[in-house]
Order: C-alpha cells, then structure tokens, then sequence
C-alpha cells in the first residue's frame, strides 16, 4: 500500500494565513516541507481521505488526478477536513465525463459528516445528476469500499463533528489514520487488540508537537509516543510498522519540520509534509 500525504496541517495551516508568529514568519521565510497545508491523504492513488479546501490545490500540486477517483472517506465535520462547498464542482456543466457512471463520487463518514454533505447534494441539481452519494458508516463496522475494508473507529475529538479514525486494509498491509484525535479511548484499544490485526503504518495526530497540552482532543509528541508503545504492546504494531507524526498546528511546539523530525527521529517516528509518499 501507498499513502500519500496531500496535507499536513491543522485547521489554520502553516504559515496561517494572518498570522505573523515566529512560526508562522520561519515557515514563509524557509518554505519547503514548512509549508503545511490542511489535512488529505490519498491511498494507492485511488482512496481519497477528506475533502479540504485546497483538493483542487492538492490536484494540481502533487500531480493527483481527482476524475477517476470514485470514494472519499471523510474523518469528521470539521471545516478543514470536509468543505462542501466544492462538491458540485464535480457536477455536470461544472465538469464533464463522457460516461455518466465514471463521475459518481461516494462520501463515507459518520451521520454528522452525512449531515454536512447531505446539504449540498441534495439540493435539486445535485440529486438530479445522479453523481453523488453518502453511505453512513458506524463505528467498529468494518464495510468494503473498493479494494479495501475500512474499519471507522470512534475518536476522542470534537463529539459534534463526528470524529472517526480509520483501519484501512487491502487484505495484506494495514494502515491506521488517526486525525483528529486525542488519546484513543479504551474500546478502541480493546477492539483493535480483539481484531488481531497489525499495522504496518499509522499516522498519529501531533497536533501540539512538542508543546505541553491541557486538553485531549488533539495529541503532542509525549500523546504519540504514549499511543505507539501501547499499539506495541497489544500486538497491534512492532518494531517494523512504520509511525507518522501529522496535523500540525503553529500553536505547537517547535514544530518546523527540520528541527521537530529530528526530535522525533530520536522516538523512531517519522515526520509527515505535503506531498510525501511512504510505501509499506
Ligand atoms: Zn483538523
Ligand atoms: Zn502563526
Ligand atoms: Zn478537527
């Protein structure tokens, strides 16, 4: 499997858009893998993971053809993570397809996310193109979606946005894809040790970086190490399943990219930025 990072930051990205902190000026001076934008991921080049602002940015910069993707898993309601108002792009006279199937395009999330989606493709034009649909996931029911079986699991987040990390697996390698999410709750730990399963990549959500938090609806790097060594010690994850560290924020501590992968290098993580690729 393949996931591909489209972007890698929190709800205002980094460097923010009207934001003069010392990040925030670094990030512009230095550019590069510092520039974060919000939060996507693609899998095998054909499982999108969220609908942010930039998807049509993300398209273009990182070379990803969105016309023959047919499913986007959606994490929570969150504005960074699902902006709706770009859906009827994909609709007629706003694009064309030669064949009318080849342009439905599947939303999977939890009812929040279903709630957010369904006002816009609802709407009489939408419905009418056929071109869309919503299917509800719920938590701890794993459901195919393309080659993949997809196992949402509930996260200790925002409650009214719906938050749902997710178990992807293509029947050899498996992935976890926890943004957003503080610690994960007990059944989850449970359910994951249950199902027998090992990840062979997990990408945990550092919020904070290295910063100290007050609250556990986003993680810091003490939060991924906490995660990592418990994943390990359930059977979930070993010594070759590979940890990344994403969704940061400026609000975080120290986190540009040169100096924050190298304190996590120390932990064995890797440090996610837009546009890169890790096969496992
Ligand atoms: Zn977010
Ligand atoms: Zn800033
Ligand atoms: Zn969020």
């Amino acid at each position: 499997m393949k996931l591909k990072y489209l972007g890698t930051a929190a709800a205002e990205a980094i460097p923010a858009i009207f934001c003069e902190c010392d990040i925030c000026k670094e990030a512009r001076k230095r550019g590069g893998k510092n520039i974060r934008t919000r939060s996507q991921a693609i899998v095998d080049g054909r499982l999108l993971i969220d609908f942010p602002p930039e998807t049509y940015m993300h398209s273009i910069l990182h070379g990803v053809d969105m016309t023959p993707i047919k499913d986007v898993i959606i994490t929570h309601s969150h504005a960074d993570h699902l902006y709706p108002d770009d859906i009827d792009k994909r609709a007629p006279v706003f694009s064309h397809y030669k064949c009318g199937d080849d342009a439905h395009f599947r939303f999977y999330g939890s009812a929040e996310v279903g709630d957010k989606i369904a006002a816009v493709i609802n709407n009489e034009r939408l419905k009418e193109s056929g071109r869309f649909s919503f299917i509800k996931l719920s938590p701890f029911i794993p459901t195919n979606i393309d080659r993949y079986t997809v196992t949402p699991l509930p996260a200790r987040h925002s409650p009214v946005t719906g938050p749902y990390i997710y178990m992807i697996s293509d029947g050899q390698k498996n992935m976890l894809y926890a943004h957003d999410t503080g610690t994960f709750f007990d059944e989850v730990f449970d359910y994951i040790e249950k199902s027998g399963i090992r990840f062979d990549f997990v990408s945990l959500d550092c919020t904070s970086g290295d910063a100290k938090m007050d609250n556990d609806h986003h993680m810091n790097l003490d939060k991924c190490i906490l995660m990592s060594d418990k994943l390990k010690n359930i059977g979930a994850a070993d010594a070759k399943t590979l940890f990344c560290l994403n969704h940061f924020s400026h609000n975080g501590g120290n986190v540009l990219y040169e100096e924050f992968s190298e304190k996590a290098g120390k932990f064995g993580f890797l440090t996610s930025y837009d546009g890169m690729e890790t096969e496992f």
